[in-house]
């Protein structure tokens, strides 16, 4: 049986949890929380990075900070992760949903300018697959409008927009390393501050509502109860977990694009005949080897696909069903003009086997099924 998904796993795990346990401090923000802290600041040149305990948790610690309130609107895809939506129906706030680019299945950056209202407040883009949105086109538009921008990076660490890592671009950024993703800790996530001044607002919130990061670092005697907040620190065993792969992120994501690279080359041909649409990677854009997917005909086919592959041990999988068609989307949001591509396209996504030690030689596997099911 071919998995669809296998936790990364590098073989120094265990020892950096042995290390944290020994050293009797394994609440959150030990050593490991630091050096993933500093790892990801350092590689994506970002301000501050907190690690949390899921990148649901990352979101909602973002709406926080930019004061989301009830009744505001928040401009998104609807082709997203229930997380995206949940971080801010939590403050009351309206999902407002714009279609898709049919190409990266990103939200379509002309459809933002119509969506806003008196009452948005912020964009989330969502860079699924770890390819980016338009991220020159959507900050001029936040900036114009004096929008709060909230880049769901969970499938996104490593991947870059002109240079620029992604979770760079808004005021925050929100990547996750549940076990699905490209780095993973089980369940977690990191915020990323862009500006000096949200900083110490994140720290509070994080840690209860207290001053107690400024206390650890010995800029006050005594830590107290300052503002709201909640309990978003994972513990240390986790990131120690977490960072003998930060570790070897380079080496992994190599991993990951050799197979990425391997499905678009086998299946070039079925695309080329006119049978199945590949991902589109648009220029600037230097993704992660997160997902390979492919597009079948419509949704009959794309069952039939599965099927057959099942029947042959190659699990292959569908995503998101969008937002608004599901019963909390209908409860708490909207969506802003015509479905044109969102549901069409979700129908016709089928993600194939991706995971750090996925062999070449089983990808060619997996390709020759897929072409078997196309003759
Ligand atoms: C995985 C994922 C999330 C949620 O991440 P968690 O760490 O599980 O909370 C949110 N948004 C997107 C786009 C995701 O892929």
């Amino acid at each position: 049986m071919i998995n669809f998904n296998v936790p990364p796993y590098t073989g120094k795990e265990m020892d950096y949890i042995r290390q944290a346990v020994e050293s009797q401090k394994i609440c959150g923000d030990g050593q490991f929380t630091r050096k993933c802290n500093e790892w990801i600041e350092e590689k994506t040149k970002t301000r501050k990075c907190l690690l949390t305990t899921s990148c649901t948790h990352a979101t909602e610690l973002a709406a926080l900070l930019s004061d989301i309130q009830p009744g505001d609107e928040v401009i998104m895809p609807a082709y997203t992760f229930v997380s995206t939506a949940d971080a801010f129906v939590l403050r009351g706030a309206v999902p407002v949903f714009v279609d898709i680019r049919p190409d990266t299945m990103n939200l379509d950056e002309t459809l933002i300018e119509g969506a806003i209202t008196e009452k948005t407040k912020a964009i989330v883009p969502v860079h699924y697959a770890g390819v980016a949105c338009e991220m020159d086109t959507i900050m001029d538009i936040a900036k114009r409008h004096g929008l709060v921008v909230i880049e769901d990076a969970a499938q996104g660490i490593m991947s870059s927009y002109k240079g620029k890592a992604l979770g760079t671009f808004g005021e925050f950024g929100c990547f996750s390393f549940h076990e699905t993703k490209n780095y993973s800790m089980g369940e977690g996530g990191a915020l990323l501050i862009r500006e000096e001044k949200d900083i110490e607002e994140a720290e509070i919130i994080r840690e209860k509502g207290t001053n107690r990061s400024k206390y650890f670092r010995g800029q006050i005697d005594k830590y107290t109860w300052v503002n709201y907040g909640s309990s978003y620190l994972p513990s240390d065993m986790n990131a120690a977990y977490l960072y003998a792969q930060l570790e070897m992120a380079e080496e992994i994501n190599d991993a990951r694009m050799a197979c990425w690279n391997r499905y678009y080359k086998n299946l070039t041909p079925l695309m080329e005949a006119g049978k199945i649409g590949l991902p589109v990677v648009p220029d600037g854009c230097v993704h992660n080897a997160h997902m390979f997917y492919i597009k079948t005909a419509d949704l009959e086919e794309r069952t039939r696909l599965i099927a057959f592959l099942k029947k042959n041990d190659i699990m292959a999988v569908f995503h998101y069903i969008p937002l608004h068609t599901a019963p909390a989307g209908q409860r708490f949001g909207r969506f802003h003009g015509q479905d044109i591509h969102t549901t069409k396209e979700s129908e016709r996504l089928l993600r194939l086997p991706m995971y750090y030690r996925l062999k070449v030689d089983v990808v060619d596997g997996i390709c020759d099924k897929i072409k078997e099911f196309y003759q």
